[in-house]
């Protein structure tokens, strides 16, 4: 038993998919109540005019042409919503705005031919909204992960794990180009006594005020700053010369001094300062430029703390 046409219309009428049938010639055939919703043109002012006549506004180009090659070549064509966002004008008219936007769709055409030999084109229309509002949402859901992922909580400066990978970068980026490469490997002095007698959280806190003022001395797209651990920072910066990242690591130093926090167990200075280690030069593939400037802090700590020593790149 097959169902008779009238119930078989009622089905088209009542799917969740758009769907016009054109003739060979381009004559609407069929038109569905998803398409009249999204239209207000019913079906029978489209049925027996040509297809790019019933709307008021233009069709695409391309959907002009993939119907045409369905016709042609009897082979179905997929208008991705990807790569095509609203072949046709379609609006969602239930929203009571004067501001009209053209629902985004996926559009399938396929081929179908009578028992005469006659060739039709059947095009099905999907509303793609929801999907590429899910889409949307998994991937900022995605960015929000990857910049927890990259950020220290602590700081909210960068972490190791992204510094890591950003100094292969610039490392390797340094060697092709023959450039500059600095990096300042900065250490909170005493700050083990400081703990002991301000408590951890108040270190926290001095911690991150630290990190902000690091921070706000860099002023160029190519610098960046990351917690290295503890209360270890490290810096990086290509293209600069020795003189000019000597100074910069002065100005480091200041800027810390500067923030005069009182650290009264600190056995030297009565204030929260740091020492740098600092390493330049223009690098090679077998040069540790990271195990130099740790070297260098090292050296500034035993040359008294609160300063900056430099070693050239080996
Ligand atoms: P030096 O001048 O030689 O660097 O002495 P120091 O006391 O700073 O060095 P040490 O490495 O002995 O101590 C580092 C201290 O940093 C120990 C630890 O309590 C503190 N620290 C590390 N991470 C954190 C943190 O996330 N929060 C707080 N409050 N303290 C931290
Ligand atoms: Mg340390
Ligand atoms: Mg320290």
């Amino acid at each position: 038993m097959s169902l008779p046409n009238y119930v078989l219309e009622d089905v088209f009428n009542a799917i969740n998919l758009g769907l016009i049938i054109v003739d060979a010639e381009y004559n609407v055939l069929f038109w569905n109540d998803w398409i009249f919703k999204r239209t207000h043109i019913k079906q029978a002012e489209a049925v027996s005019h040509k297809l790019d006549s019933v709307f008021s506004e233009p069709l695409s180009v391309t959907f002009l042409n993939a119907i045409k090659n369905t016709l042609e070549y009897g082979l179905p064509t997929v208008l991705s919503n990807a790569l095509h966002r609203s072949p046709l004008p379609l609006y969602d008219l239930s929203l009571q705005t004067d501001e009209k936007t053209r629902i985004p769709q996926a559009i399938t055409i396929s081929p179908l031919q009578s028992q005469q030999g006659e060739l039709y084109c059947v095009i099905q229309v999907t509303d793609s909204s929801t999907s590429i509002k899910r889409e949307k949402m998994l991937r900022s859901h995605s960015e929000i992960f990857k910049r927890e992922a990259n950020t220290d909580s602590l700081t909210g400066i960068y972490n190791r794990r992204f510094f890591d990978e950003h100094y292969k970068i610039a490392f390797h980026s340094a060697i092709r180009q023959q450039q500059y490469l600095s990096i300042f490997m900065i250490d909170i002095d005493f700050f083990k006594d400081y703990n002991d007698y301000y408590g951890h959280l108040k270190g926290d806190e001095t911690l991150r005020a630290v990190a902000q003022a690091l921070k706000s001395q860099l002023f160029r797209a190519s610098d960046l700053i990351a917690r290295y651990g503890g209360e270890e920072f490290v810096l990086i910066l290509p293209d600069l010369s020795e003189e000019q990242a000597e100074k910069f690591a002065e100005k480091l130093k200041n800027s810390i001094f500067n923030l005069a926090i009182p650290h009264v167990n600190s056995s030297l200075f009565n204030q929260v300062t740091i020492s740098i280690g600092l390493c330049a030069g223009i690098p090679q593939e077998e040069y540790d430029i990271l195990g130099r400037a740790d070297a260098a802090l090292y050296l500034a700590k035993q040359q008294g703390r609160n300063r900056c020593v430099m070693l050239s790149l080996l």
